[in-house]
């Protein structure tokens, strides 16, 4: 395909209606239909990147192979597109100002007054271009945050309209997610606040060719007439979009809608038969799952569960290639530290101790960790889970007393995690870390061995500390052994405990690169090992849905 598509997505009326997913949704169908697509984020915030964003806010820091610390929308483009997302898959008002700004002050403008437009407009403009470009994409799906009518959003909006200008209109399109509510005591559909904010949109000289329409309640063909008359959409791309079942199935839906054809139509791209298989395939198993387990997430921002996205969707992964309905039980780490940890985590198949930064809630997620090891749960850590697994081992185990993290004590006797060494003298936070993919070496005969079934691997990280080298001895002749190590042995990249049924501890993120079809082998191992666990627990080898 010579020329290139560019699809924007919009939001309008209210926020967290589930854009990011409609993007990915959208992406998703375009591949079944044997397209490639590059995603980008376009994010309207002034931080450079959502690094230094906490997670209660904004929900989880999804990382990027080549370690861009980013929104969590591009771990929905990955499930769904089933793509690698780069730094490049990323804009932000943040990083777009400080490139233009650097320019400036090389005097890359000439002596040019720098302005909005176009300087700034052009940037954002460069960057949805080079995303496209790195892989050669067929399609370029940009998805722009926030909602129509926030200030800062504007640059974005002005820049994917002049877009139409660059590249002709026949090869870009307009998407628009809204949210059309039922009011009164009747539950009345109502299609105001969609007409206002396409207005807003067609202000800016944006005129949408698709509606996903956010609904709870069906659409009426009269509903759906309205919204094409009043906001000027072919009535057959006024999408009816509610709840599914499992976020999976909405490139189902969509294509079902008419979405594909809208698009392909719209782009005048070839109108290729979309291969459902794979997804029909993995939807069924989510729908008609053999067994149900209930698997608890030990974090500390618990109470959006946003937070650990990625480790909720990786779990749920593990569930489809074990045809299994994973229950999620969230359990506040600081809340853990008060109260009967055995009661509390009663009923758990298997427990995840999720990453985190900072003291809080630490002593709760020790609790939990010796919880599951001395009570056989299968058990994951993951990063500071990791870490915490080797400081309660050694502390309980070893009998290395007040045995912490540097980062909790740096003047503790026994530092078994400690400072990575090229963090010595690291004062700025903005990514700053150990990030990005990094391989691992497994070592022949572990449960890491036979979960990955071979003997490198690669995953994400974003950590400062690591196991401390001085006690890998003392942990292995307690039973803890360093299971997976960086290639030069430097770096400790795994720990399990042989002895028990599964307890596997990483230092990198695998919820990063698990996909519904490809599920990460930790995650699909917990599942394996939670089933199992509830068959001994329950004394029975299959367990009934719903028990
Ligand atoms: N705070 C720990 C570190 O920086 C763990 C980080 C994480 O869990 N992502 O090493």
């Amino acid at each position: 395909m010579s020329d290139r598509k560019y699809i924007f997505v919009t939001g309008g009326v209210v926020s967290s209606i589930g854009k990011g997913i409609a993007t990915a949704g959208i992406g998703r169908l375009l591949r079944n239909r044997g397209f490639t697509v590059a995603p980008v984020k376009l994010d309207p915030y002034i931080n450079v990147d959502a690094g230094t964003m906490n997670p209660y806010q904004h929900g989880e820091v999804f990382v990027t192979e080549d370690g861009a610390e980013t929104d969590l929308d591009l771990g929905h483009y990955e499930r769904f597109i089933d793509v690698y997302c780069s730094a490049a898959s990323s804009v932000t008002t943040g990083s777009v100002y400080r490139t233009v700004i650097d320019k400036e002050r090389r005097g890359d403008y000439l002596g040019a007054t720098v302005q909005v437009i176009p300087h700034i407009t052009n940037e954002i403009k460069d960057r949805i271009k080079r995303a496209g470009e790195i892989d050669g994409a067929d399609i370029v799906i940009g998805e722009i945050g926030g909602t129509v009518g926030d200030i800062e959003g504007l640059p974005f909006l002005e820049a994917i309209r002049q877009m139409k200008k660059d590249v002709g209109a026949e090869n870009v399109m307009y998407v628009h997610v809204t949210f059309v509510p039922a009011v009164g005591p009747w539950g009345e559909i109502k299609t105001k606040p969609t007409q206002h904010s396409v207005i807003k949109l067609r202000e800016i000289g944006i005129a949408p060719d698709l509606l996903i329409c956010r609904t709870e309640h069906p659409m009426s063909e009269d509903i759906k007439e309205k919204i094409s008359l009043f906001c000027d959409v072919d009535k057959s791309a006024v999408i009816e979009s509610m709840n599914a079942e499992t976020i999976y199935e909405i490139p189902l839906i969509y294509e079902r809608a008419g979405v594909g054809d809208t698009v392909t139509k719209r782009l005048r791209l070839p109108e290729n038969e979309p291969d459902l298989r794979e997804w029909t395939e993995i939807v069924g198993r989510v729908k008609s799952p053999r067994s149900e387990v209930r698997i608890g997430i030990v974090g500390k921002y618990t109470h959006n569960g946003d937070a650990y996205k990625s480790i909720d969707e990786a779990l749920h992964h593990g569930g489809i290639s074990n045809h299994t309905k994973v229950n999620i039980a969230w359990i506040e780490s600081s809340d853990l530290e008060a109260m009967d940890v055995a009661k509390a985590l009663s009923g758990l198949d298997a427990m995840v101790v999720a990453p985190g930064f900072g003291s809080r809630g630490i002593e709760g997620k020790i609790a939990a960790i010796r919880y599951a090891r001395e009570n056989d749960i299968p058990f994951l850590g993951i990063c500071l889970g990791m870490q915490l697994a080797v400081v309660e081992f050694a502390r309980n185990v070893c009998g290395l007393e007040n045995a912490t993290s540097e980062e909790f004590d740096p003047t503790s006797e026994h530092c078994v995690i400690h400072l990575l060494p090229d963090q010595h003298g690291v004062t700025t936070k903005g990514g700053t870390m150990r990030l990005g993919s990094y391989p691992c070496t497994i070592e022949d005969g572990t449960l890491a061995a036979r979960l990955f079934g071979q003997k490198k691997t690669h995953d994400r990280h974003r950590h400062r500390f690591e196991v401390n080298n001085d006690y890998r001895e003392t942990l292995k002749s307690n039973g803890m052994t360093c299971c997976g190590v960086s290639p030069d042995y430097r770096l400790v990249e795994m720990v399990e405990i042989a002895s028990h049924s599964f307890f596997i501890g990483t230092q990198a993120h695998p919820e990063f690169k698990s996909r519904p079809n490809r599920p990460h082998p930790l995650f699909a191992g917990l599942v394996e090992a939670a089933v199992a666990h509830r068959a001994k627990r329950t004394g029975s080898a299959a367990i009934a849905v719903g028990e």
